[in-house]
């Protein structure tokens, strides 16, 4: 399908489609929209970035706009999960976007603030209602919202919800449903219990499925600068200096080193913020907003609280810290050269984290091509054969051990102590957690 004209979409929503810059379907969306303008249960193989939340968000306002009737007080007409508070968020808004042109309304749920304008924002009822799985339940607990008069529902990431431990506050939110509903499940990955959640939600529903994140990853030019740890700051400075570098996120592997890293870009003049953890919703949320608009120009993010991040023209993703599960490098990267956009991802490799990036190429079955021509270029790193670090220094919390240090390159059993922060030597022989993440 070559339009979203052709897809038979209203007028309005053409309209803001035109304002938005989108001249052509993507291809969730030229797959999905048509079985859902009919009407049909949908089961959505694709994952952030690939224009899904449009795939569900335009056919949606099109019934709408075909079926206008008033929600009930304290009711939705649609109802879309999502995991986290930042994608809701995300997803109110693309609705809100896409519906300029025509009447429309929608409330946002989710936790972490208080829920006193959320039960306001639902009480005459709203056409659509975005919401995080615990807050709403919440709030269906205590009366203020009525689930019985859905017409859709969407469960949007619906392997990250489970993944995030939702599936019981999933299972009390569907028992709420009405039986008689339009139901779409969108989900990036595919293991047998999101097969069993789409077998006993959907109805015949149709299954269109995008091609797999390789194919954005293939579009993203990779680097790696080698450097050494003591110069990675300054190394930094000169990447993110340079005119192409329109909107950019760099990943720390701690809280307390993206703190460090966005204050030293803030005080040498380049508009920086951090979001992790440990930083309030509302500091997030002035952060991400900050990072829209473009008065920021790098947000410093460790990998939790990039998740939420959705935000068009990332021109360039730099990795301060590689990460220590490859996966997560493929997720780093995907922040950029979104929606059929180009993008450059360059990591800084320090000689301990030599090893990291060897288990990377392999994940992503490439070498990623060093950048040698730097003044911050670093042979010794580039050959270094240390053992990976190990995180968190012995200290207690979150961060802390990761059980040993594990064995790189030629398998020397041991880490030498390495210096400041991110450092500690390292039992022989112990098995390293591969899997630990660091928010
Ligand atoms: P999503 O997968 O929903 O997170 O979408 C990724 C980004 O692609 C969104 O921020 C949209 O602004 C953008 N996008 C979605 N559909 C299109 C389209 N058809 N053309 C251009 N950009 C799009």
């Amino acid at each position: 399908m070559s339009s979203f004209k052709a897809l038979g979409l209203a007028a309005p929503i053409l309209q803001a489609l035109d304002g938005e810059g989108y001249t052509t379907p993507t291809p969730i969306q030229a797959g999905a929209i048509p079985h859902l303008m009919e009407g049909k249960d949908l089961l959505g193989l694709a994952q952030t970035g690939t224009g899904k939340t449009a795939a569900f968000a335009l056919p949606i306002l099109h019934y709408l706009l075909e079926h206008p009737r008033k929600a009930a007080p304290r009711s939705a007409r649609v109802l879309v999960l999502a995991p986290t508070r930042e994608l809701v968020a995300q997803i109110g808004d693309n609705f809100a976007a896409y519906a300029r042109h025509m009447k429309f309304s929608h409330a946002v749920i989710f936790g972490g603030v208080g829920q006193n304008r959320q039960v306001e924002a639902m009480k005459r009822g709203v056409d659509v209602m975005v919401a995080a799985p615990g807050r709403l339940l919440d709030l269906v607990g205590q009366g203020h919202i009525d689930l019985s008069t859905l017409e859709i529902v969407v469960l949007d990431e619906a392997d990250r919800m489970l993944d995030m431990g939702f599936v019981h506050d999933i299972r009390r939110i569907v028992a709420r449903l009405p039986e008689k509903r339009q139901t779409l499940l969108f989900s990036a990955t595919m293991p047998s219990s999101i097969r069993e959640l789409a077998h006993s939600l959907l109805k015949d529903p149709e299954t269109v499925q995008v091609t797999p994140e390789s194919s954005t990853v293939d579009r993203i030019r990779q680097a790696v600068l080698f450097v050494d740890s003591t110069q990675k700051k300054e190394a930094l400075m000169m990447l993110v200096n340079s005119d192409r570098v329109v909107r950019a996120v760099v990943f720390t592997l701690m809280k307390h080193e993206a703190n460090k890293v966005a204050e030293y870009l803030s005080k040498n003049g380049i508009p920086a913020a951090a979001i992790h953890g440990n930083k309030s919703q509302g500091a997030r949320e002035r952060a991400m907003q900050g990072f829209r608009d473009g008065s920021v120009r790098v947000l410093v993010a460790t990998d939790i609280a990039a998740r939420g991040i959705d935000v068009d023209e990332v021109s360039h993703v730099f990795n301060y810290d590689l990460p220590n599960v490859p996966e997560a490098y493929v997720h780093r990267i995907g922040r950029t050269a979104r929606a059929g956009r180009d993008g450059w991802a360059v990591s800084l490799c320090d000689a301990e984290q030599r090893a990291w990036l060897r288990d990377i190429e392999k994940r992503i079955g490439k070498a990623v091509p060093v950048i040698t021509d730097h003044p911050y270029h670093s042979a010794d790193a580039q050959n270094s054969t240390l053992p990976p670090p190990v995180l968190g220094g012995g200290r207690g919390g979150r961060g802390g051990r990761n059980g040993g240090g594990g064995r790189a390159g030629g398998g020397r059993g041991r880490s030498s102590q390495q210096s400041g922060s991110r450092s500690a030597g390292a039992g022989q022989g112990g098995a390293r957690n591969r899997r630990r993440r660091f928010s």
